[in-house]
């Protein structure tokens, strides 16, 4: 791997040189005024990015997975039911987190490659006249596949059915890259982490609760020490942690959210929408098809893309990186050996994203497949160059 090449990985991605030097910090006291201006800051900012004026902004020394705990164990107790699809290697690991903390799981199995069916959970619900049911999961951006799932569709679904079960969503691979609407779609939870959307090493599970989860937090009785957002509530109000803060990352997402803030996060989403519709036209110049069953399921943060049948696709980005340096991802469980993906997410531009369909085509032709140099190049650069005039727009 080179340190000069940028990684197509959809998380940890790359890192800003201004964050990583806002992360080197000296050491200072976090029981201090000084650090209340660095963490107030931060989830200030982090609420802004989850487009919402009301949610409580936690920030663990954890990564995202601990944040899905963190929405599990605050809110629900055992026995709890939860209702939620399994549509990919994300979905199925906060599945298991649930049945390993003894909820009553309700799994709507759904084909890897399609999005989380609202009408589904809307038929589930419905028929829970006796509202067993405490909280809705999904994931908005399932990261083994590329699918993108409607949050807003889901919210309208449990109206309708008049159900009152907490929503909670993994924007983990989506929240700071794709439009994501807290307090529009009446998210009760969103979790997320450091290392994608925020452009940050890993090591902050960040979540966001609405006044019904923080309500739930007083009948919960899941056992939860570490993350209970209880004493982080009653630190914050000192401007402390009830344990020792990582400073320096929450320093480098005080300034991660200023940066997405700045560029204007409509711009950012249009921004990410526009690489990916790239990276996708020289999939298709290919004659490749992409794990997302349709357009509209496609996510702007990463592509999975298949390979033909009986080629080892984790190949691809085994030798991307041995002779190219460059990160690609491989496919996860049922996908594994099926796809591999080019995450184009965080800190990347049409620029960047060229070298790594570029790469790309050079793995897959020293592999044998059949793809022609240059032939997704030239397809994503016809699209950024016809579609820069319409960026500059949003960037004026
Ligand atoms: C990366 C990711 C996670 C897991 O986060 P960690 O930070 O690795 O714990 C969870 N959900 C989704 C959708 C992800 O992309």
């Amino acid at each position: 791997m080179s340190a000069q090449n940028p990684v197509f990985i959809p998380g940890p991605t790359n890192i800003p040189d201004e964050i990583r030097k806002a992360c080197d910090m000296a050491t200072l006291d976090h029981r201090s005024p000084a650090f209340g201006k660095i963490l107030h800051p931060a989830r200030a900012g982090v609420q802004q990015v989850l487009k919402s004026t009301t949610a409580e902004v936690f920030i663990f020394p954890s990564s995202g997975t601990g944040g899905w705990e963190t929405a599990l164990t605050n809110t629900l107790s055992p026995g709890d039911h939860v209702l939620v699809a399994r549509n990919g290697m994300f979905s199925h690991r906060w599945i298991d987190m649930c049945q390993r903390h003894d909820l009553n799981v309700e799994i709507v199995e759904t084909a890897w490659g399609e999005g989380i069916s609202a009408d589904r959970y809307g038929e589930i619900l419905a028929a829970d006249t006796d509202h067993r049911i405490k909280a809705v999961l999904a994931t908005h951006n399932e990261t083994a596949t590329g699918v993108l799932s409607d949050i807003g569709a889901i919210r309208k679904a449990m109206n309708r059915s008049n159900h009152p079960a907490l929503l909670f969503v993994d924007g983990v691979s989506s929240i700071g890259s794709i439009d994501f609407r807290f307090d529009e779609w009446g998210v009760d939870v969103a979790v997320t982490g450091s290392q994608k959307g925020f452009m940050l090493s890993a090591g902050l599970g960040i979540v966001g609760f609405s006044a019904r989860a923080m309500a739930a937090t007083s009948t919960a009785t899941l056992l939860r020490t570490y993350f209970d957002v209880r004493d982080m509530e009653k630190g914050y109000a000192n401007n402390a942690y009830p344990y020792t803060p990582p400073v320096g990352l929450l320093n480098g997402l005080k300034l991660s959210c200023e940066m997405l803030l700045e560029e204007g996060l409509e711009n950012v989403f249009a921004r990410h929408h526009r690489i990916a519709e790239g990276v996708r036209q020289a999939i298709a110049a290919w004659g490749m098809e992409l794990c997302a069953v349709s357009p509209d399921l496609c996510s702007n943060t990463v592509s999975a893309i298949k390979t033909p049948d009986g080629f080892d696709a984790t190949e691809i980005v085994n030798h991307a990186a041995s002779k190219y340096g460059v990160a690609f991802g491989v496919g996860l469980g049922e996908v594994a050996g099926k796809v591999f993906r080019i995450g184009h997410l965080g800190k990347m531009t049409d620029v960047m994203a060229l070298s790594g369909i570029a790469t790309a085509e050079m793995v897959m032709a020293d592999l044998g497949l059949d793809v022609r140099l240059g032939s997704g190049v030239a397809a994503a650069q016809e699209y950024y160059r016809s579609s820069a005039e319409q960026m500059q727009k949003f960037a004026a």
